[in-house]
Protein backbone atom coordinates (compact mmCIF):
# COMPACT_ATOMS: atom_id res chain seq x y z
CA UNK A 1 0.00 0.00 0.00
CA UNK A 2 1.06 3.52 -0.57
CA UNK A 3 0.77 5.40 3.11
CA UNK A 4 -0.86 8.77 2.94
CA UNK A 5 0.24 11.30 5.99
CA UNK A 6 -2.44 11.32 7.95
CA UNK A 7 -2.94 7.40 8.06
CA UNK A 8 0.18 7.29 9.36
CA UNK A 9 -0.14 10.19 12.12
CA UNK A 10 -3.46 8.18 12.90
CA UNK A 11 -0.68 4.83 13.44
CA UNK A 12 1.51 6.89 15.04
CA UNK A 13 -1.04 7.93 17.70
CA UNK A 14 -2.54 4.26 18.16
CA UNK A 15 1.10 3.08 18.81
CA UNK A 16 2.14 5.56 21.14
CA UNK A 17 -1.06 5.04 23.17
CA UNK A 18 -0.75 1.16 22.95
CA UNK A 19 2.75 0.59 23.12
CA UNK A 20 4.49 3.97 24.55
CA UNK A 21 1.93 4.85 26.89
CA UNK A 22 1.49 8.10 25.22
CA UNK A 23 4.63 9.35 26.30
CA UNK A 24 6.19 10.05 23.25
CA UNK A 25 5.79 14.02 21.56
CA UNK A 26 3.82 14.25 18.48
CA UNK A 27 6.14 13.96 15.46
CA UNK A 28 5.48 15.17 12.16
CA UNK A 29 6.09 12.43 9.17
CA UNK A 30 7.39 13.15 5.98
CA UNK A 31 6.90 10.42 2.93
CA UNK A 32 10.13 10.17 0.99
CA UNK A 33 11.13 8.76 -2.24
CA UNK A 34 14.65 7.57 -0.82
CA UNK A 35 15.13 4.11 -2.17
CA UNK A 36 18.08 3.37 0.86
CA UNK A 37 15.74 3.57 3.87
CA UNK A 38 12.51 2.24 4.86
CA UNK A 39 12.04 4.83 7.69
CA UNK A 40 14.36 7.07 9.16
CA UNK A 41 14.01 9.08 12.81
CA UNK A 42 15.96 12.15 12.70
CA UNK A 43 16.31 15.23 15.64
CA UNK A 44 18.35 17.90 16.84
CA UNK A 45 20.35 18.05 19.97
CA UNK A 46 21.62 20.57 22.05
CA UNK A 47 23.55 21.57 25.71
CA UNK A 48 20.62 22.82 28.39
CA UNK A 49 21.18 24.71 31.31
CA UNK A 50 21.93 22.11 33.05
CA UNK A 51 24.56 20.94 30.99
CA UNK A 52 22.41 17.89 29.54
CA UNK A 53 21.95 16.76 26.05
CA UNK A 54 18.16 16.91 24.83
CA UNK A 55 16.94 16.28 21.57
CA UNK A 56 14.19 18.23 20.10
CA UNK A 57 12.53 18.76 16.43
CA UNK A 58 12.08 15.64 15.78
CA UNK A 59 10.39 14.27 12.28
CA UNK A 60 10.03 10.75 11.03
CA UNK A 61 10.82 9.86 7.03
CA UNK A 62 8.90 6.97 5.75
CA UNK A 63 9.90 5.70 2.11
CA UNK A 64 7.47 5.41 -0.56
CA UNK A 65 9.83 3.66 -2.47
CA UNK A 66 8.72 0.32 -1.93
CA UNK A 67 5.58 -1.11 -1.74
CA UNK A 68 4.62 -2.51 1.90
CA UNK A 69 1.80 -4.27 3.60
CA UNK A 70 0.18 -2.28 6.35
CA UNK A 71 2.31 -4.88 8.92
CA UNK A 72 5.50 -4.18 7.29
CA UNK A 73 4.67 -0.50 7.37
CA UNK A 74 3.72 -1.01 11.02
CA UNK A 75 6.54 -2.43 11.62
CA UNK A 76 8.40 0.18 10.53
CA UNK A 77 6.57 2.99 12.15
CA UNK A 78 7.09 1.56 15.15
CA UNK A 79 10.72 0.98 14.37
CA UNK A 80 11.25 4.71 14.04
CA UNK A 81 8.77 5.08 17.25
CA UNK A 82 11.41 3.16 19.08
CA UNK A 83 14.28 5.66 18.24
CA UNK A 84 12.47 8.41 18.94
CA UNK A 85 11.56 7.08 22.60
CA UNK A 86 15.32 6.37 23.25
CA UNK A 87 16.29 10.24 22.48
CA UNK A 88 13.19 11.58 24.35
CA UNK A 89 13.91 9.48 27.44
CA UNK A 90 17.81 10.49 27.01
CA UNK A 91 18.71 6.76 27.51
CA UNK A 92 22.61 6.20 26.10
CA UNK A 93 22.63 3.40 23.86
CA UNK A 94 25.36 1.78 23.16
CA UNK A 95 24.72 2.36 19.09
CA UNK A 96 22.26 3.34 16.78
CA UNK A 97 20.22 -0.39 17.32
CA UNK A 98 21.97 -1.41 20.33
CA UNK A 99 21.41 -3.24 23.49
CA UNK A 100 18.56 -0.77 24.70
CA UNK A 101 17.31 -0.38 20.68
CA UNK A 102 17.21 -4.34 20.82
CA UNK A 103 15.51 -4.99 24.55
CA UNK A 104 12.76 -2.67 23.59
CA UNK A 105 12.57 -4.32 19.94
CA UNK A 106 12.68 -7.39 21.50
CA UNK A 107 9.71 -6.99 24.01
CA UNK A 108 7.50 -5.36 21.87
CA UNK A 109 7.68 -7.77 19.25
CA UNK A 110 6.89 -10.03 21.93
CA UNK A 111 4.26 -8.47 23.77
CA UNK A 112 2.31 -6.91 20.48
CA UNK A 113 3.06 -10.13 18.31
CA UNK A 114 5.11 -7.61 15.54
CA UNK A 115 7.88 -8.56 13.39
CA UNK A 116 10.23 -5.16 13.70
CA UNK A 117 13.70 -5.54 12.97
CA UNK A 118 17.04 -3.36 13.15
CA UNK A 119 17.01 -3.22 9.31
CA UNK A 120 14.69 0.14 8.56
CA UNK A 121 17.94 1.43 6.62
CA UNK A 122 17.67 -1.79 4.12
CA UNK A 123 15.30 -2.29 1.85
CA UNK A 124 13.11 -4.93 2.14
CA UNK A 125 13.51 -7.87 0.01
CA UNK A 126 10.94 -8.22 -2.96
CA UNK A 127 9.59 -11.27 -2.22
CA UNK A 128 8.21 -11.66 1.54
CA UNK A 129 8.00 -15.07 1.81
CA UNK A 130 10.77 -17.26 0.93
CA UNK A 131 9.69 -20.66 -1.03
CA UNK A 132 11.10 -24.04 0.49
CA UNK A 133 13.15 -25.78 -2.17
CA UNK A 134 15.15 -28.85 -1.47
CA UNK A 135 19.02 -28.21 -2.20
CA UNK A 136 21.98 -30.23 -2.21
CA UNK A 137 24.51 -28.92 -0.28
CA UNK A 138 28.37 -29.48 -0.17
CA UNK A 139 29.76 -28.50 3.01
CA UNK A 140 33.49 -28.53 2.40
CA UNK A 141 36.44 -28.73 5.02
CA UNK A 142 39.47 -26.88 3.38
CA UNK A 143 43.20 -27.37 4.32
CA UNK A 144 43.29 -23.68 5.59
CA UNK A 145 40.86 -24.76 8.45
CA UNK A 146 37.61 -22.88 6.83
CA UNK A 147 34.38 -24.01 5.67
CA UNK A 148 33.09 -23.52 2.76
CA UNK A 149 29.38 -24.59 0.53
CA UNK A 150 28.24 -25.08 -2.60
CA UNK A 151 24.22 -25.51 -4.11
CA UNK A 152 24.21 -28.21 -6.26
CA UNK A 153 21.74 -28.98 -8.69
CA UNK A 154 19.54 -32.78 -7.36
CA UNK A 155 21.48 -34.56 -9.90
CA UNK A 156 23.22 -37.57 -9.18
CA UNK A 157 26.39 -37.19 -11.61
CA UNK A 158 26.39 -33.39 -10.42
CA UNK A 159 27.08 -34.51 -6.89
CA UNK A 160 29.59 -36.96 -8.27
CA UNK A 161 31.27 -34.62 -10.55
CA UNK A 162 31.75 -31.91 -7.76
CA UNK A 163 32.88 -34.23 -5.04
CA UNK A 164 35.48 -35.72 -7.57
CA UNK A 165 36.24 -32.04 -8.79
CA UNK A 166 36.77 -30.59 -5.36
CA UNK A 167 38.56 -33.70 -4.17
CA UNK A 168 41.50 -33.57 -6.53
CA UNK A 169 42.60 -29.75 -5.09
CA UNK A 170 44.71 -29.89 -2.49
CA UNK A 171 42.51 -27.15 -0.80
CA UNK A 172 39.68 -29.20 0.15
CA UNK A 173 39.92 -31.92 3.25
CA UNK A 174 36.58 -33.75 2.75
CA UNK A 175 33.08 -32.85 1.55
CA UNK A 176 29.41 -33.87 3.32
CA UNK A 177 26.85 -33.70 1.27
CA UNK A 178 23.25 -32.27 2.93
CA UNK A 179 19.84 -32.20 1.51
CA UNK A 180 18.16 -29.24 2.98
CA UNK A 181 15.52 -26.73 2.35
CA UNK A 182 16.11 -24.13 5.00
CA UNK A 183 15.65 -20.49 2.99
CA UNK A 184 19.48 -19.63 3.79
CA UNK A 185 20.56 -21.37 0.70
CA UNK A 186 18.57 -19.72 -2.14
CA UNK A 187 21.06 -17.07 -2.27
CA UNK A 188 23.47 -19.44 -3.65
CA UNK A 189 23.99 -19.68 -7.18
CA UNK A 190 22.63 -23.42 -7.42
CA UNK A 191 24.46 -25.30 -10.71
CA UNK A 192 27.61 -27.93 -10.79
CA UNK A 193 30.45 -25.15 -10.86
CA UNK A 194 33.45 -26.15 -8.67
CA UNK A 195 33.11 -23.02 -6.92
CA UNK A 196 33.22 -23.07 -2.72
CA UNK A 197 31.66 -20.14 -0.93
CA UNK A 198 33.02 -19.36 2.37
CA UNK A 199 30.53 -19.29 5.18
CA UNK A 200 31.05 -18.80 8.74
CA UNK A 201 30.77 -22.76 10.81
CA UNK A 202 28.72 -21.93 13.40
CA UNK A 203 26.24 -20.00 10.92
CA UNK A 204 25.86 -22.93 8.31
CA UNK A 205 25.44 -25.87 11.62
CA UNK A 206 21.82 -23.62 12.24
CA UNK A 207 20.90 -23.69 8.67
CA UNK A 208 21.80 -27.21 8.48
CA UNK A 209 19.28 -28.49 11.37
CA UNK A 210 16.21 -30.39 9.47
CA UNK A 211 18.92 -31.47 7.19
CA UNK A 212 19.17 -34.97 5.59
CA UNK A 213 22.56 -36.30 5.03
CA UNK A 214 23.35 -37.27 1.25
CA UNK A 215 25.74 -40.27 1.35
CA UNK A 216 28.06 -40.74 -1.54
CA UNK A 217 30.33 -43.74 -1.68
CA UNK A 218 33.89 -43.54 -1.54
CA UNK A 219 34.39 -44.11 -5.37
CA UNK A 220 31.48 -41.04 -6.04
CA UNK A 221 29.53 -43.27 -7.94
CA UNK A 222 26.66 -43.97 -5.59
CA UNK A 223 24.26 -41.18 -3.85
CA UNK A 224 21.29 -42.18 -1.85
CA UNK A 225 19.14 -39.57 0.94
CA UNK A 226 19.12 -40.21 4.38
CA UNK A 227 16.27 -40.86 5.74
CA UNK A 228 16.91 -39.56 9.47
CA UNK A 229 16.68 -35.78 9.99
CA UNK A 230 19.64 -34.19 11.32
CA UNK A 231 19.09 -32.22 14.51
ZN1 LIG B 1 16.81 2.36 13.00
Amino acid sequence: MVPAIPYLLDRYEHFNALIFKGKLPSVPIVLSRARTFLGKCEYKGRINAQGQEEFFDFIIRISVAYDMSEDQLDDVLIHEMIHCCIAVNQLRDTSPHGKIFRQLMATINERFGRHITISNNQPVAKAPVQRKRWHVVAVVQMTNGKTGIKVLPRITNRITDYYNGVMSSPLAKSVKFYMSNDPFFNRYPNSGALKIYHVDPDDLAAHLHGSHDVLCDPDGNNVRVSPTVNK
